[in-house]
């Protein structure tokens, strides 16, 4: 099956970090031997877009002269290079931050890829689902079901896979309490989900219009707003009956960070997960040591991890609260998550 296509293509670039966001003409890439090259329907818009956008994290963006962002695409193959094996046109793929890893060191031997020094990142070093037409290393690309709805999916493709991996990294046991930092947002609202169809009760911390319902109909238990709740710590242990076992990290606030490791149970985890510039995690010593809570970071997930997450969401255990827009409306949906004002995840349509 051979499939028609364009030499040129619509896509959403910006020169430098923080310049204007543009919605213009560029060339449709060529996959390279190891590479699939995907029609993107649908891409999520993850905060992660907005730190490549600002560069605002200590890992400088690819621009050549442009990057495209973009890493939660889900589309059809249409073509690929000569090296690669289990893949057929008409597939359906997704691209997802990790687009390709060297394959050869000590951590991609272990199934750590997302932490190979050499890993290649769709949407910052390497241009991303922001476009109709995108490459990815064959071997990385998630492969996604036929029964799935590509626009639902797309956000599953990065936040999906962080969360259900995170969830996993707090070693929780059913029946116990999580408690998820920034729950209403694109990573909280798949991750009270995730955390409830693995038996866990969810307590959410969020705040805004509209923010403690989103939380409520995603299937948590209780929720605190930042934006009136004066003792967080106090709140959570209170409805929890002595703090939280594990903590999700997900808002993009150093603040709500050190609260999460006031209001952790003894033997809890904290997970860290969101990645606010500059921010360190600061826990006291002492309450450390008493209470043996441990503090774990937790980046992506590796191929089984996005292969099990999608498995969740194709057997409607999880199912993504999007609002579709078009590509060219990028800059608005950037200048909304900066206010904060999003609810669950926007998708955006690259073809508008
Ligand atoms: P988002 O903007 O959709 O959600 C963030 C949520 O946090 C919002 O709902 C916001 O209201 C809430 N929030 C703000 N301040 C808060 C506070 N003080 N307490 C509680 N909640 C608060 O962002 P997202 O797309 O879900 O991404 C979140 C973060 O995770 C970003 O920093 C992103 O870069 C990072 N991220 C990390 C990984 C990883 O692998 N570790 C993967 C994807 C994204
Ligand atoms: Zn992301």
């Amino acid at each position: 099956m051979s499939v028609e296509i364009p030499k040129t293509q619509k896509a959403v670039v910006f020169y430098k970090n923080g310049g204007k966001l543009t919605y213009e003409d560029i060339d449709v890439p060529t996959p390279k031997s190891n590479e699939l090259l995907i029609n993107v329907k649908y891409s999520g818009v993850c905060h992660t877009d907005l730190h490549a956008w600002k560069g605002d994290w200590p890992l400088p963006v690819k621009l050549d002269p442009y990057l495209v962002g973009g890493h939660e695409g889900a589309g059809v193959v249409v073509a690929m290079g000569d090296n690669v094996k289990g893949w057929k046109i008409g597939d359906y793929a997704g691209i997802k931050w990790l687009n390709g890893s060297c394959m050869n060191c000590e951590e991609c031997e272990l199934g750590n890829e997302s932490n190979c020094p050499m890993a290649d990142l769709s949407g910052y070093t390497h241009n991303g689902s922001f476009q109709e037409y995108a490459t990815a290393d064959a071997v990385q690309a998630a492969k996604i079901p036929k029964n799935c709805d590509l626009a639902e999916i797309a956000p599953i493709l990065c936040a999906g896979i962080t969360v259900f991996k995170a969830l996993k990294t707090a070693d929780l046991s059913p029946g116990q309490w999580v408690a998820v930092s920034g729950a209403a947002g694109g990573l909280g609202s798949l991750a009270v989900q995730y955390a409830k169809a693995m038996g866990l009760r969810v307590v959410g911390i969020d705040g805004g219009e509209g923010k403690k319902e989103l939380f409520e109909k995603c299937g948590g238990e209780v929720f605190v707003d930042f934006t009136s709740e004066a003792d967080i710590p106090a709140a959570i242990i209170k409805a929890t009956n002595g703090g939280a076992h594990g903590v999700i990290n997900v808002s993009v606030s150093e603040k709500a960070i050190e609260q999460s490791t006031q209001y952790v149970r003894s033997n809890g985890t904290v997970v860290l997960v969101g990645l606010p510039a500059g921010a360190v995690c600061k826990s006291s010593v002492f309450d450390q040591v008493v209470k043996s809570y441990k503090i774990a970071g937790s980046y992506v997930g590796n191929r089984a991890d996005s292969r099990e997450a999608i498995d969740f969401f194709s057997r409607g255990l999880v199912r993504s609260p999007i609002k579709i827009a078009g590509l060219s409306e990028l800059p608005r949906i950037y200048d909304e998550m900066i206010a904060g004002k999003i609810l669950g995840r926007y998708v955006v349509d690259c073809a508008k």
